[in-house]
């Protein structure tokens, strides 16, 4: 058991689990917002961020975390911006443009490759590698 203090009301609450730092009724409150805001703009599509807020009674800097946690969009005319975090490219949810989404992607995967490699090198260098015997200057034909 770990206490937390809730990042909403302040209150000291007990959690074996996860928390994202809520107690269980801001927790609760926090999801039923959620949904509130989703449902609002299920049948209001293309809201800007203030009118969600004031709809839904909760803040625009809420409701610009959730875009940009990637659970909403914001529409062509909203007048709310979002901007890639690489380039400033105008960007509608998430965190960046879709150029630079797929350039970290592949970087990443880059990264990934050469730790790989690299570890592979290491491995080669701790142990004995053992030539084929076709290897051995004349060429053999396996049947
Ligand atoms: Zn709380
Ligand atoms: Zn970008």
């Amino acid at each position: 058991m770990s206490v937390y203090t809730c990042k909403k009301c302040g209150k000291k609450f007990e959690t074996k689990g996860f928390t994202d730092g809520f107690c269980e009724e801001c927790a609760a409150d926090y999801q039923d917002k959620y949904h509130q805001v989703r449902e609002y703009l299920w049948k209001h599509p293309g809201s800007n961020a203030s009118a969600v807020a004031k709809a839904c009674d909760c803040s625009v800097r809420q409701v610009m975390q959730w875009v940009k946690e990637d659970r909403f969009m914001l529409s062509d005319d909203s007048r709310v911006s979002l901007y890639c975090e690489i380039c400033g490219t105008k960007i509608f949810s998430g965190r960046y443009c879709a150029a630079c989404q797929t350039k970290a992607e592949r970087k990443a995967k880059d990264d990934a490759l050469s730790a790989r490699i690299r570890q592979h090198t290491e491995n080669m260098h701790g142990t004995t590698v053992e030539r084929p015997s076709a290897d051995d200057g004349r060429m053999r034909f396996l049947h």
